[in-house]
C-alpha cells in the first residue's frame, strides 16, 4: 500500500548541506502536510523527490511503488505518475493553456489526444475551478494573475491525474475563495489509489480537506509528525519550539 518512501535523505545544493537525514512514508489514498519555516528545505524535498540536477543526493533513498526512483531523471519519475507544482509558474508565450495539458496528456498516457472530448473535459474542470473558459485559448501563465496561475496548477493535477501529487505553496497569496477552490479541485483529484503531498504555510487549506498526516520540516528534517490539530498548534505558537530541539 506504501506509495512513496523516503529513507535517510541527505541533498546538498551548490555545496550545501539542505536535507540532513530525511524520512517519509506515503501510502495510497493519503493527504500529507508538510509544514515548516522559510529555508527549512520543503522546497528542496519535492524537488529531490522529481530529482532536480541542481539538488545533489549525497545519502537515502526514494522508492515509488516499490521501484528505485532516487537517480532517475526528472521525466521518467514524471511518467511513473509524480506530479509537482512549482512555487512560481512559468510563462510560456506561444503556447495555450489548451495545448499544453493536450502536450501533457499525451506524454502522460503516450497515446494521442482527441481534441474535442479533451476540451470538453478541460471545460468541466474550469467550470469546477470557477475559471473563466475563454483562459483554454490564452498563453500558459502570460498576465495571468497569482490566483489563476494557481488554479491553473490544479487544473494541471486533474488533467494529468498522477499517483502522487506534490503542491508547493499552491494556495500562497490566494485569497479565502480561491483556497476554497484549490481544496475543492485536491477533492475532486483525491482517490484511494492516489496521494497528495501539500507543502504549505497556511493552515487554511486544511479546513476544506481531509488530512491524514502534518510534518513540521525544521533544518532539513521532518522533526514532528501529527494530524490536523498540529497544523493549529503552529498557526498560535510558530516553530520556535521545534528550532529548540
Ligand atoms: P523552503 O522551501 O523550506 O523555504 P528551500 O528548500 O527553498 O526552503 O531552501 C532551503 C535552503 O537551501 C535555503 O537556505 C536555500 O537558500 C538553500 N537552497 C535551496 N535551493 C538552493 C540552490 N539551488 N542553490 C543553493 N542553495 C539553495
Ligand atoms: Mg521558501
Ligand atoms: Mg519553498
Amino acid at each position: 500500500n506504501t506509495l512513496l518512501d523516503i529513507r535517510d535523505l541527505y541533498v546538498n545544493a551548490e555545496g550545501q548541506e539542505i536535507l540532513k537525514g530525511l524520512n517519509l512514508k506515503i501510502n495510497k489514498g493519503e493527504v500529507h502536510i508538510v509544514m515548516g519555516p522559510n529555508g527549512a528545505g520543503k522546497s528542496t524535498l519535492a524537488h529531490s523527490i522529481l530529482n532536480n540536477p541542481t539538488y545533489e543526493k549525497e545519502n537515502g533513498e526514494i522508492i515509488f511503488e516499490e521501484e528505485d526512483i532516487t537517480d532517475s531523471k526528472t521525466d521518467e519519475i514524471a511518467r511513473k505518475g509524480i506530479f509537482m507544482s512549482f512555487q512560481l509558474p512559468e510563462e510560456i508565450p506561444g503556447v495555450s493553456v489548451t495545448n499544453f495539458l493536450k502536450y501533457a496528456r499525451n506524454k502522460m498516457t503516450g497515446k494521442p489526444v482527441r481534441l474535442m472530448p479533451f476540451k470538453e473535459e478541460i471545460r468541466g474542470y474550469m467550470e469546477q475551478l470557477d475559471i473563466n473558459p475563454s483562459n483554454m485559448e490564452r498563453n500558459l501563465n502570460v498576465g495571468f494573475s497569482g490566483g489563476e496561475k494557481k488554479k491553473n496548477e490544479i487544473l494541471q493535477m486533474l488533467v494529468l491525474n498522477p499517483k502522487l501529487a506534490i503542491l508547493d505553496e499552491t494556495d500562497s497569496g490566494l485569497d479565502v475563495d480561491a483556497i476554497r477552490t484549490v481544496s475543492k479541485g485536491i477533492q475532486m483529484y483525491k482517490n484511494d489509489e492516489n496521494a497528495v503531498l501539500i507543502i504549505t504555510h497556511n493552515a487554511k487549506i486544511l479546513e476544506n480537506l481531509k488530512v491524514d498526516y502534518v510534518h513540521i520540516l525544521v533544518d532539513g528534517k521532518i522533526v514532528k509528525t501529527g494530524t490536523e490539530e498540529l497544523a493549529g498548534q503552529i498557526e498560535k505558537e510558530g516553530y520556535g519550539k521545534y528550532k529548540l530541539e
